[in-house]
Parts: C-alpha cells; sequence; structure tokens
C-alpha cells in the first residue's frame, strides 16, 4: 500500500525551522525469506535456538529543546533519531511524561521516528515458552521497521554506542536484518559455549554474516 508524502508536524506554521517528517515509505520486505536463507549461512549448530520477528510501523517519540547543561534528562536529540528533522539540541522520549522533569525546554512536540533500524534481542532461556517450540533453550528477537524514510540508506551504522567495532555498510533495509541477526546469534553461542558476552565480537560477527550474505547475492531476497 502506497503512503502519501506526510506533512509538517509540530508547532505548524510558527516557525520555519520547526521539526519536520521527510517522506516516508512502506517496506516490502519479505524478513522471513531473508532471515531464512541467512540462517543457512550461519557456521554453526542452532539446535534449540528460535528467532522471533516481529514488525511495527512509525514510532511515536516526544521531543522538547532544551539548551540547559544543568538538565537532569540526556541531550540525546540529534538527526540520526528523527531521519530530516531539525530537531537538535534537546530531549526526545517514548513517554511524554518523561520529559516533564526537563529544566528547561520549549513546548513539547510529537514526532514520528522514521530512522530504519533493525534492533535484535538475544536470550539464555526462555522467556515466554508458551508461544515457543518445545525444545528452545535460546532465543533471539528480532524488531523489524516497516517503513524507511527518503535518503536514509544507504547508511554507515554501529549497532552499540559504547563498544563498537566500527561502521558496517547497510545498504538495503533488509541488509540490517541480517546483520542484528549475526550479532544477535554471535551471542547464543557466547551463551552456549560460555564465552565471555562480547559486543564487539558479536558485531564482528554480524558484518562477518552480513558481508558473506550479500556476497552470496542476497539470497532470500530475489529468489
Ligand atoms: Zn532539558
Ligand atoms: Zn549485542
Amino acid at each position: 500500500m502506497a503512503r502519501a508524502p506526510r506533512p509538517s508536524i509540530g508547532s505548524a506554521g510558527r516557525s520555519s525551522a520547526g521539526p519536520h517528517l521527510s517522506v516516508v515509505h512502506t517496506l516490502p520486505v519479505d524478513v522471513d525469506r531473508v532471515v531464512e536463507a541467512a540462517l543457512d549461512m550461519i557456521p554453526f549448530d542452532l539446535t534449540g535456538v528460535a528467532i522471533n520477528v516481529k514488525r511495527h510501523g512509525v514510532k511515536r517519540v516526544w521531543f522538547t529543546q532544551c539548551w540547559r547543561p544543568d538538565c537532569p534528562l540526556r541531550h540525546n536529540a540529534d538527526e540520526s533519531y528523527v531521519e530530516g528533522a531539525a530537531v537538535g539540541p534537546g530531549h526526545l522520549y517514548r513517554r511524554k511524561r518523561d520529559l516533564e522533569l526537563c529544566r528547561g525546554g520549549s513546548r513539547i512536540v510529537p514526532l514520528d521516528r522514521t530512522r530504519y533500524w533493525v534492533s535484535g534481542r538475544a536470550y539464555d532461556g526462555v522467556p515466554f515458552p508458551k508461544s515457543l517450540p518445545v525444545g528452545t533453550r535460546y532465543l533471539v528477537t528480532l524488531k523489524v521497521p516497516q517503513v524507511v524514510a527518503e535518503g536514509q540508506l544507504p547508511a554507515e551504522r554501529t549497532y552499540h554506542r559504547a563498544k563498537t567495532a566500527g561502521p558496517t555498510i547497510i545498504a538495503l533495509p533488509e541488509d540490517d536484518i541480517v546483520f542484528v541477526l549475526g550479532h544477535e546469534l554471535r551471542h547464543i553461542q557466547q551463551f552456549r559455549d560460555g564465552l565471555p558476552r562480547s559486543e564487539v565480537d558479536a558485531e564482528l560477527a554480524g558484518r562477518d554474516l552480513l558481508y558473506r550474505w550479500v556476497d552470496a547475492e542476497r539470497p532470500g531476497l530475489w529468489t
């Protein structure tokens, strides 16, 4: 289904420098086929591992501008959160009430977070066993956006902020699914084999899987 260009939001008409949205596209990504093809390229035993994929649309966040260095809230607003929006400096939070702690903010406005990044998590155990196959011992969850902002990709990505193995090139939305899948599966291997839980190691594994999948002409995507 085609999505019409989104209008400006926030304090409409009050300021030409205010937040605005770029065009958002819905994605025809066949997530399951991409995941299945990438799993075929994993070099270790996946017995007892379940993969749970959730898709989601545009996420709403709340924004206020704030310059005060003594403000207790994190100054986390920049263009990497809301593609094309002039949002910094200030705070972006999922819950509006979190912004009430701000000591110097302007009016609080809603924004749509349009950045396309897949998120994932690896579980050493089974957090919700009823919905998983019998015999599951490890779980990987993937959250895959169904939208991408105009002009976001290709882009370089680092999965974690603090410790990183450096940027990885994400050319297509599906590349990020494979990158995050490889990262989280490496955590499963760390759990199972008693290895240290290393983010850099996981990031390198995600990149390795992605680049091998790209070299193999992205099986599952067009086949
Ligand atoms: Zn503040
Ligand atoms: Zn990780």
